[in-house]
């Protein structure tokens, strides 16, 4: 390397969005020298890791579908024909839901778009439910604490068959081994971006420049190893998009809410196994993915441990604010046993009792619509606020990214379907508002 600080683009980020986004500059721009970066020693060990790492193209905004079935399918096309195993089970998504919900106008409007844009889906009422389910209470009537609770009952069941759940760390080996054989240089792992580096463009090597006549851009990174510098930097750092954007006077237009999950052991516990069990949905004769029809409860089953990744998705009262901590001590077991387990064991009394072994919390990074931002300024290509969904809409992300960067307008996801470039940025958006998340 003739100038060992100075990239044609550095990636700020080595989760699953950054890795991603790696793979795909270097693939298409094979003779831009690359130098990925991230403060923690690995790559993948921040919310990507912590997450459910389910995947599901059954999202209510035209945008959302596209970005996450053609991921989806990427993934299948990684797991089947480039042989590299990322675990991925197609269990199936089911939200579970009351008469009201299921009629209600936006939930008839999800499934009109899923319709038009060919997204499979099917719709079980409650008898069937519960003959696939046997574990499943699906009415509340006379209890009382299920109405103090606000606890709806079940009438309706949405699945779509095409979802999954895979390993995410085997996803983000996938695209940063496939990245490592293509660049010369090699990704520094434990390195703290500390700062973004302004240059004037053209510079005119002024004492203090760039002044506010001139045109300036980002030309570089601080970090806890000297400064280097860059054509292009490339921001993917998740829910910590602010630390960076903030000082350079960019609103990322995201926010991070703290998110965690739970986990139940089902061996040796006879009504668990029935739940987790649950035949009729997949192939792997298991419960799908499942959302409560109250208070956001969900799981995920997990079939390698037997058991279930529990979680929530609750909207209001729970702050914008996340920050980084070891990874076990984030989960708050009275969070478990007061706000999620009485929602699940109402609903799935099999979890009576039962009680996590295990736990782990992690950052949702929210954009205002729920659906990604993608943009190039000044320098910069951020890509972040997946809003919860980041693992199933990293690839499509990606190819945006270096579609941006390549000056396309349009990227071409996974299948050849094509998205304009600047779709997803802050100028020029172009989305709908997300309704679906989770
Ligand atoms: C509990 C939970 C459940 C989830 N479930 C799902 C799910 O089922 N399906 C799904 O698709 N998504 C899920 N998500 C969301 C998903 O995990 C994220 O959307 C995804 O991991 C985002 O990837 P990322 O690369 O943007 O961020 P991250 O994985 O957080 O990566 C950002 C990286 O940037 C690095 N970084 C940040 N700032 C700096 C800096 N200044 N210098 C150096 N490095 C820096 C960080 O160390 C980190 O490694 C879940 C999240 C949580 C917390």
């Amino acid at each position: 390397m003739a100038n060992p600080e100075k990239f044609d683009i550095i990636i700020v980020g080595a989760g699953v969005v950054g890795v991603a986004s790696a793979y795909y500059l270097q693939k298409n721009n094979p003779d831009k020298s690359i130098l990925l970066i991230d403060r923690l020693p690995a790559a993948g060990q921040a919310n990507t890791a912590m997450s459910a790492a389910a995947v599901r193209n059954m999202f209510a905004s035209s945008t959302n579908q596209l970005l996450t079935d053609t991921t989806i399918k990427f993934i299948e096309h990684i797991q089947s024909e480039l042989d590299h195993d990322l675990m991925f089970e197609k269990t199936g998504y089911l939200w579970l839901l009351s008469e009201k919900k299921f009629k209600h106008d936006s939930v008839q409007m999800w499934m009109q778009r899923m319709k038009n844009s060919s997204i499979h889906y099917q719709v079980y009422e409650k008898d069937e439910l519960k003959s696939m389910i046997p574990g499943l209470n699906v009415d509340f009537e006379g209890d009382e604490e299920a109405e103090l609770m606000n606890l709806e009952q079940v009438d309706y069941g949405l699945f779509g068959a095409d979802c999954g759940v895979l390993d995410p760390t085997k996803l983000v080996e996938f695209y940063l081994e496939e990245f490592k054989t293509m660049s010369d240089v090699k990704p520094m792992f434990g390195v703290n971006v500390t700062g973004l580096t302004l240059v004037a463009d053209p510079p005119l090597d002024l004492p203090g420049e760039p002044h506010v006549w001139q045109n300036k851009r980002v030309g570089g990174v601080k970090t806890t190893e000297g400064d280097f510098k860059a054509d292009t930097v490339v921001l993917t750092t998740g829910t910590w998009a602010n630390e960076l954007l903030d000082p350079v006077g960019i609103d990322s237009r995201t926010k991070a809410k703290k998110r965690q999950l739970f986990v139940v052991h089902a061996e040796d516990k006879e009504p668990l196994m029935d739940i987790l069990f649950s035949r009729g949905f997949n192939d792997l004769g298991c419960i799908p993915f499942t959302i409560l029809p109250s208070a956001g409860v969900y799981f995920r089953p997990q079939l390698q441990e037997k058991g279930f990744w529990v979680g929530c998705g609750d909207k209001f009262g729970r702050a914008y604010h996340y920050v980084q901590q070891d990874s076990y001590d984030n989960g708050e077991s009275s969070y478990y046993e007061n706000s999620i387990y009485p929602v699940l064991s109402k609903y799935f009394p099999g979890f009576q009792d039962s009680r996590p072994v295990n736990s782990w919390g992690g950052g949702y990074c929210y954009s205002p619509d729920a659906i990604p931002l993608v943009y190039k300024t000044n320098g910069i290509i951020a890509a972040n606020g997946p809003s919860g969904s980041g693992i199933m809409k990293a690839d499509a992300m990606a190819r945006i990214a270096d579609a941006l960067y390549r000056g396309e307008t349009h990227a071409e996801l996974f299948g050849g379907k094509k998205m304009e470039a600047n779709a997803l940025s802050l100028q020029e958006r172009k989305v709908e508002i997300e309704s679906v998340i989770i």
